[in-house]
């Protein structure tokens, strides 16, 4: 299965932050975390395998808190229509063990690096039990020059119920910590409570 947004009309929103990782160390955006868990705000965090074995203390501290739904975002971040179905499967083993070690459990979604798929990847995912997990929401956090006014403009612009939003926690998404606060009080005033993405599988 591969999803967008939550099949839902009610007015839920489903943050999601990737923590992706690169052939040099990724980072992390700890304001991320700590505004969530002020606010206590439930998000899917989309966590690389290599990611977790870089920042293997942190995953655990995460895991362990029943606000986070934790999600695997593929062990080395590679283009996954451009692997053959072998490739596809080390990948996912490998980060699916990591997760394991380091959460204790197996996660249930998955989020194609770069958002990129095939019919084939999400078969491959699917018989791991992972959801092929996309987005409606794009805020452009990747991008330096993408303010968090304009973060927050985006958001409230493109959201409408069950739609899954995409931010980074790899200290990547630039101005994301700076545009957590405002976003999430953007979309209480306006109705909207927080779910996490497996929310699909259950009533909302
Ligand atoms: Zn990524």
């Amino acid at each position: 299965m591969l999803i967008r947004r939550l099949p839902t009309s009610e007015r839920v929103v489903a943050l999601t932050f990737d923590a992706c990782q690169t052939l040099k160390p990724a980072g992390y955006a700890p304001q991320i975390i700590a505004t969530l868990r002020k606010e206590r705000i439930p998000a899917t965090l989309f966590l690389g395998g290599r990611w977790m074995e870089w920042h293997a203390d942190i995953t655990k501290n995460l895991a362990h808190d029943p606000l986070f739904e934790i999600g695997t975002h593929s062990y080395l971040h590679p283009h996954f229509p451009k692997l053959t179905e072998k490739q596809m499967r080390a990948d996912l083993e490998k980060t699916l063990a990591v997760h394991q070690k380091l959460t204790g459990r197996k996660p249930k979604a998955f989020r194609p690096p770069y958002g990129e798929h095939n019919p084939l990847t999400v078969k491959v995912a699917e018989s791991y039990g992972l959801t092929s997990v996309l987005w409606d929401v794009e805020t452009g956090d990747p991008d330096p020059g993408v303010s968090a006014t304009e973060i927050v403009r985006e958001v409230f612009r493109q959201t409408k119920p069950g739609s899954i939003i995409i931010q980074h926690m790899n200290g990547r998404g630039w101005h994301s910590p700076e545009a957590l606060p405002e976003l999430i009080a953007g979309l209480r005033k306006r109705g909207y409570r927080f779910v996490y993405v497996s929310a699909m599988n259950r009533p909302v």
